[in-house]
């Protein structure tokens, strides 16, 4: 004997139920077997509409009412020859006209008590077990229609009645003890009462009831029917790499439906995993899949956990105060106010304290909660022992299952660890006793992100996956995104990482893609929608992915601005633009605490040196105990190119024109040449060096005329060219000597400074060509050798590479 359970989705449409016949014809030849069906598609949850819209006095039920039926009827005319249809399409179209009957009472009365609503969704699996019972018979399949309200003995508790076991289990064996045929049909999800009234057994009881009748007749499988390929890690509607898991142990797998894996009605496993029964879990539309087979001999890969469950919904109750501490009782009378008032307790958490108990509850039941338990503790409450009851909504639980937990420390640190590196607060959190299931509770926005982060780490070994929201598109923005398009695939093999551009724009153009940006495409950003920065950022945090990072390419103060509220969101920056870093230090501790505290990453090793690791090396020296005496730097890319460049033989001016046609200055040339570019580095490298310093500390010589830094980047090239005897003057004088120009920065005893300087050929700065940067790090380790970091100092491809290395150390965060 073998039960078999077909869902709504199994039975939502003529070419399911010929899905479900083809599973039968092969299943029935091997036992005898129960049927149990399921309404058809989503009609339990139509025909509630119904009855809601008729009991506010809306018309409109009748219309859904109506498209209910038609479906149905579509469905016959599909399915069977029309020489046997009349005569079901009539039975059916009766039954709809008791439903047409009931909603016209409940709309007369304006009534929809929990009986009337058991009656009403009763009709589903009524109908839809016919249909499939007269299905089975034209295709041979012979059978045998049983109602379940004549089997299944419940309490009157609508809704959610409660099967009266013995007097149930005795009706199944005595009714199917003599029925003949091999096959029988029975709807399921609905019973009755002692008195004949229906009941049902809660929303998604149709396992249930394949289970009761299972375990009655002690079937050798419960096989349940569905639209996915098993019990999955997850809910595969919420993680994308949630995977069936091939066996699991009855408690287990009670434990992840009762915190929300859907796939199976909780009470489901009480009756077969007492009878030792195995459930097989199937998909009707993929039946070779092999499937979860729930059983108690689980066998036990070396998994702590088993798989992630949600419930939303959730609300928190606390009862605090001090009058609670060492009185006995106190607990005792807050659940049973919830047990007297038909609360069910899905979660508690208690402070060592005493001090506050705190439970979770479904949050429709918060109003009645905080009305009973205020009441209940009245007295309690009026001389200041205890306070009202507080209330917090919008929740849900989150929770890791797995029978291995309790051989393995460390599982909750590395939930709460995951969880917290991408922001998740946590409100409360309970593992029960029989440590096979650990819960947190957090605002229910975070479930998405949260499921896929206790994904990731628990069962992703095999890579991680890393959200890019990068915002220009410039020289370095473009190379950028093509260095990222070349290394996705090595990253991933290699390092375990994914990198995903999930948001892009530029100063016109933004654009989304949650499954990751087609970088292939260079006018992707073409066609995209209108660039709203306030919008970019709200969009960062609604997304709420987890491990996303933010990447600003630009120049541009108004996104530098946006770096506070994405850490406050747990999300990390690379910055390329040097605004934020070089702002008042007020802003720079500011942005950088908040990171720390929101364990973001802070990351903008391109402000200085481009690609070169400066910043890095400076960290490394400071966390390794070291102290940094002094910096002595050129960390212009720009005015080395200039300087190396120029001889006299072309004018300055041209020779400048050259390095912003190569893409080695600013936007704005001047900052290169008046030094401000430089004196932003030589501060933020004092700032890291742990100095305290703003940018009108630092002492610029500059060599430019003050004529040619005023106006517009136009009157800058005219001015230079009318000055062109002074660059020369200054170049003559240093080739003279035997000495080269360089523009350099200093840092020594909390001062720096900035100004042209001529270098002897002694000197480490003097054999520096083309673009490139160095920079001498002082420190009490290297007194007399400086720690020398030195290489091209500017240039798209390099800088494009240093973002990309804050990316990869932003990912491992
Ligand atoms: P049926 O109509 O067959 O009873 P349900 O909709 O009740 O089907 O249950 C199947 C659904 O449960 C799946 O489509 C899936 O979206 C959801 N689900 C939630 N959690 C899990 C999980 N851990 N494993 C598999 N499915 C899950
Ligand atoms: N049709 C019922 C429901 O949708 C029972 C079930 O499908 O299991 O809740
Ligand atoms: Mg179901």
């Amino acid at each position: 004997m073998q039960v078999l359970k077909f869902g709504g989705s199994s039975l939502a449409t003529p070419e399911s139920i010929r899905k479900v016949g083809e599973i039968l014809q092969e299943e029935t030849v091997k036992d005898h077997t129960i049927i149990v069906a399921s309404a058809t598609g989503k009609t339990t949850d139509q025909l509630l509409n119904c009855g809601a819209l008729a009991a506010k006095g809306k018309q409109e039920y009748k219309e859904k009412l109506q498209g209910i039926t038609q479906r149905h009827l579509e469905i016959i005319k599909a399915l069977l020859p029309v020489t046997n249809q009349s005569s079901l399409l009539s039975k059916i179209m009766q039954q709809f006209n008791e439903v047409d009957d009931l909603c016209n009472g409940i709309f007369l009365l304006r009534d929809f008590s929990n009986k009337t609503i058991d009656q009403l969704l009763s009709y589903g699996e009524l109908v839809s077990s016919q249909i499939l019972s007269a299905y089975l018979d034209s295709i041979g399949i012979k059978n045998k229609w049983i109602d379940a309200r004549e089997l299944i003995v419940t309490d009157s508790n609508y809704t959610k009645a409660v099967v009266d076991f013995n007097t149930t289990i005795k009706k199944i064996q005595d009714a199917l003890n003599i029925v003949n045929e091999k096959v029988v049909i029975v709807p399921g999800f609905i019973a009755s009462d002692d008195n004949e009234n229906v009941t049902t057994l809660g929303r998604g009881g149709s396992d249930y009831t394949a289970a009761i009748i299972a375990a009655a007749l002690k079937a050798s499988v419960l096989q349940i029917w569905t639209d996915v390929s098993g019990l999955m890690t997850a809910d595969p509607r919420s993680v994308n790499h949630a995977r069936v898991i091939p066996r699991i142990s009855y408690q287990e797998a009670m434990e992840l439906s009762h915190f929300g894996a859907k796939v199976i009605y909780p009470p489901t496993l009480q009756p077969v995993m007492q009878s030792q029964i195995p459930v097989l879990i199937k998909n009707t539309f993929i039946p070779v899949d092999p499937g979860t087979i729930i059983e108690s001999n689980a066998d036990h890969t070396n998994k702590t956990i088993r798989g992630i469950s949600n419930i939303n919904h959730i609300a928190l109750l606390s009862l605090e105060g001090s009058g609670m501490v060492g009185i006995p009782g106190f607990s005792k009378r807050l659940f049973e106010t919830l047990a007297d008032n038909g609360i069910n307790v899905i979660l508690i958490t208690q402070a060592s304290s005493e001090h506050s108990i705190c439970v979770g509850v479904e949050e429709m039941n918060t109003y009645k909660a905080k009305a009973s338990i205020d009441k209940a503790f009245n007295h309690e409450i009026s001389r200041g022992l205890v306070n009202p009851l507080v209330v917090e909504k919008d929740l849900a639980i989150l929770a890791l299952v797995g029978d291995n937990m309790k051989s393995h420390s460390g599982t909750s640190g590395k939930m709460f660890g995951a969880l917290g590196r991408n922001g998740i607060n946590i409100r409360a959190i309970a593992q029960g006793s029989s440590e096979r299931n650990i819960s947190a509770v957090i605002a229910v926005n975070d479930v998405q992100k949260g499921l896929n982060v206790l994904h990731e780490e628990f069962f992703e070994t095999t890579y991680k996956q890393v959200n890019l929201f990068v915002v220009g598109t410039g020289n370095v923005g473009s190379k950028l995104l093509s260095q990222i398009q070349q290394q996705q695939h090595y990253l991933q093999k290699n390092s375990r990482l994914q990198l995903r551009v999930v948001g892009l724009a530029n100063s016109r153009k933004m654009l989304f893609d949650d499954e990751g940006i087609d970088l292939q495409n260079p006018g992707i950003l073409q066609n995209a929608g209108e660039m709203n920065l306030d919008e970019f950022i709200r969009k960062i945090q609604t997304s709420n992915l987890r491990n996303s990072v933010f990447i600003d390419i630009t120049a541009n103060e108004a996104v530098a601005a946006k770096y506070a509220d994405l850490f406050s969101k747990s999300i990390s920056v690379v910055a390329c633009n040097k605004i934020a870093c070089s702002s008042s230090y007020k802003n720079y501790k500011y942005l950088k605490d908040i990171a720390t505290e929101h364990n973001a990453a802070y990351l903008f090793e391109t402000n200085v040196g481009a690609g070169l690791p400066v910043i890095g090396t400076l960290n490394d020296l400071l966390r390794s105990g070291d102290k940094v005496n002094e910096i002595q730097a050129v960390l212009s890319g720009t005015l080395n190119f200039v300087f190396n460049n120029y001889n006299g033989s072309k004018t300055f001016a041209s020779v400048v024109r050259q390095a912003q046609d190569e893409g080695y200055t600013e936007p704005d040339p001047r900052l290169d040449l008046g030094g401000t570019d430089v004196m932003r580095k030589i501060m933020i490298l004092a700032r890291e060096s742990g100095q305290v310093i703003e940018l009108d500390d630092i002492t610029n010589e500059s060599f430019m005329p003050p004529a040619c830094m005023q106006g517009s980047v136009d009157d800058f090239y005219n001015e230079m060219k009318k000055h062109e005897n002074h660059f020369k003057n200054i170049y003559e004088e240093a080739n003279k000597a035997g000495k080269k120009l360089k523009f350099v920065a200093r840092y020594k005893e909390g001062k720096a400074s900035v100004g042209l300087q001529q270098i002897d050929p002694q000197h480490d700065f003097y054999h520096l060509y083309g673009k490139d940067n160095i920079v001498l790090f002082y420190t009490d380790r290297y007194k007399d050798q400086p720690m020398v970091v030195k290489g091209a100092g500017a240039g798209a491809e390099v800088t494009a590479s240093g973002v990309f290395a804050d990316i990869i150390r932003a990912a491992r965060v």
